[in-house]
């Protein structure tokens, strides 16, 4: 019934436009000009909102231009998921369709905000959607986060196993300590966690980069500790991850009895349906703790500790936490428990930190509405605020928190919206003609920048997945930009 409704109006509005081409041009009726979109950014965000907004060309002529800034596609299902999950990455054989179809474009290798400025693609495009993601990360901003060495953010810890160029150089040293230290309880620290734990001979097999590989060849890490400066009830890595820890080969949890006292049944029948999944699992844990016998890697939870101090000389020799506690016990179960801290401090040694306390956005260019407190474009549901034509979806628009799924059905409605504003003549310049992609491949070039096609990028996808069946994975990374630009401008890669 609603497709029924959004196809009349949308028909109507074909006719307008139409009638416009025709007064303003000749008198032989001529084909209305496509409207011509833009998506910022090739993660899950503009693939999925640019898959929703081809329902438009159901109606209207339409051509959508997925704009990426690195010359690869797919953001973070390249460079985020983790390389044991290869069933998340398969998203990229919808992407694919999505980037194939004839009336969408992938152009890589433009830097929007940096070789084209926002308000220069209004020259190109009528509709500007902005995707571009979470690319910080938060900093703790205590004595020794910067100074030492073997400190990382997970960010690019996460680069690093992940191919990422600029991340490509980190080389942790992984050799001279037995104990890793991550702050924060997230699913990205649980990641962190799974690599440095996970059997040597299970990750060769992933698409982690040779790289990383050597350096965890040659780990002596064996007890893996996350810290989280609230409870077990406010952790915020989800089930099927936690699972997985607990199920690696050779590896023992090691989760201690007393951190989960104070859960009792009438606490946990309370818990909306996730949380009470996820610690009933963690409790399950606890009771089975020490069941492997040949257990020969660890990891711990150790909760109510915020870091105060990261200590060493020249490399990190240990990090001092200050214990916290509830301002209302009566919370403790809460997800928003406020904490505060007691004055007690208690130093972990270790020789390695992973800082895993989220991500945030940049302001890309400083004409854009930023908040830069939250890390977010302003917005109100999607629509930029006083940039008319311009639209936010994924992590630049609601903050780094959420999975894929939640991207894709977000970009239902962002699709949805910007239908209405299409068709409610909400965006005054649509009659206008723009010359999309063709326009903004020729600034770029006059700019000295080559732009990536999707075609170009499957030459170097080729190439990536025939140097990885050389060595039993299922892709080996090139993880230099120079050489990625030679591979995609190679036609026998
Ligand atoms: P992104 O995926 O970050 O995509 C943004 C894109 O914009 C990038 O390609 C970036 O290069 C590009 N860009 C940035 N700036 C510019 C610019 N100025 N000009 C042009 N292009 C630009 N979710 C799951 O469901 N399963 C998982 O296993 C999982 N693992 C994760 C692991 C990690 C380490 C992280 C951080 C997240 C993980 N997630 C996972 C969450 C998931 O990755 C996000 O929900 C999703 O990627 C957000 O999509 P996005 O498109 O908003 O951002
Ligand atoms: P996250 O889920 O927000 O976790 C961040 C963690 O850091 C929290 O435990 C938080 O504790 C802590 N923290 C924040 N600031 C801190 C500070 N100043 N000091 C100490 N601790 C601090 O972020 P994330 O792990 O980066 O994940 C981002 C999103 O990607 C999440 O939605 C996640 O689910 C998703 N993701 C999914 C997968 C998957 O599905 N497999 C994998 C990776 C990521 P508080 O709660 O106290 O703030």
């Amino acid at each position: 019934m609603l497709t029924h409704v959004v196809r009349r109006s949308f028909t109507s509005c074909l006719i307008r436009r139409s009638l416009s081409t025709i007064s303003s041009q000749s008198s032989s009726p001529s084909p209305p000009p496509p409207i011509r979109i833009c998506v910022v950014g090739s993660g899950p965000a503009g693939f999925y909102l640019t898959q929703n907004l081809l329902k438009l060309h159901q109606s209207l002529p339409v051509t959508i231009d997925i704009l990426e800034k690195a010359p690869v596609p797919f953001g973070l299902v390249r460079y985020g998921v983790a390389p044991d999950h290869p069933e998340v990455k398969n998203v990229i054989h919808t992407f694919t369709k999505i980037a194939e179809h004839e009336h969408v474009r992938f152009i890589g290798n433009i830097h929007i905000g940096h070789t084209v400025r926002l308000q220069e693609l209004q020259q190109f495009y009528h509709i500007i959607i902005l995707a571009y993601g979470s690319s910080v990360e938060r900093t703790l901003n205590i004595p020794g986060e910067t100074s030492l060495e073997n400190v990382f953010s997970a960010k690019d810890f996460v680069g690093w196993y992940n191919g990422v160029p600029e991340n490509a150089q980190l080389r942790p040293k992984l050799d001279g300590t037995d104990c890793a230290v991550i702050i924060g309880m997230g699913n990205v620290a649980l990641d962190c966690a799974r690599i440095l734990l996970s059997p040597i001979d299970d990750l060769a097999k992933t698409d982690i980069t040779d790289q990383a590989l050597d350096i965890l060849r040659q780990s002596r890490i064996r007890h893996v500790i996350l810290v989280g400066r609230r409870g077990p009830m406010q952790v915020s890595f989800t089930i099927k991850e936690l699972r997985e820890l607990t199920k690696l080969n050779g590896v023992q949890s090691m989760l201690k009895k007393e951190d989960f006292q104070q859960i009792d049944q009438n606490m946990i029948d309370k818990l909306e349906r996730p949380r009470k999944r996820l610690t009933e699992l963690m409790l399950k844990t606890v009771r089975t703790n020490q069941t492997k016998d040949h257990a020969e890697r660890f990891w711990y939870l150790k909760f109510w500790r915020r870091p105060r101090r990261i200590n060493g000389k020249t490399m990190v020799e240990s990090v001092d936490f200050e214990y916290t506690e509830p301002v209302d016990r009566q919370q403790f179960a809460n997800e928003n428990l406020f904490v505060k801290e007691n004055g007690t401090i208690e130093t972990v040694p270790c020789g390695l930190v992973i800082k895993s306390i989220g991500y945030y956005g940049v302001q890309i260019d400083p004409w854009l509405p930023f908040d830069k407190e939250r890390g977010i474009i302003l917005n109100h549901q999607n629509r930029i605020d006083d940039r008319p034509g311009f639209y936010c979806t994924g992590w630049i628009g609601r903050g780094a928190r959420g999975v894929i799924v939640e991207t894709t059905t977000e970009s239902h409605t962002v699709a949805k919206r910007i239908m209405d504003d299409i068709e409610q003549g909400r965006l005054q310049n649509l009659h206008d003609v723009k010359s999309g992609g063709d326009g903004l491949i020729s600034l770029a070039k006059s700019r000295q920048v080559r732009c990536i096609s999707y075609d170009d990028w499957k030459k170097l996808d080729a190439h990536e997945t025939k140097l990885g069946l050389s060595k039993g994975k299922p892709r080996e990374k090139i993880l230099n930009i120079d050489k990625m630009l030679e591979l995609t401008s190679n036609s026998n890669s």
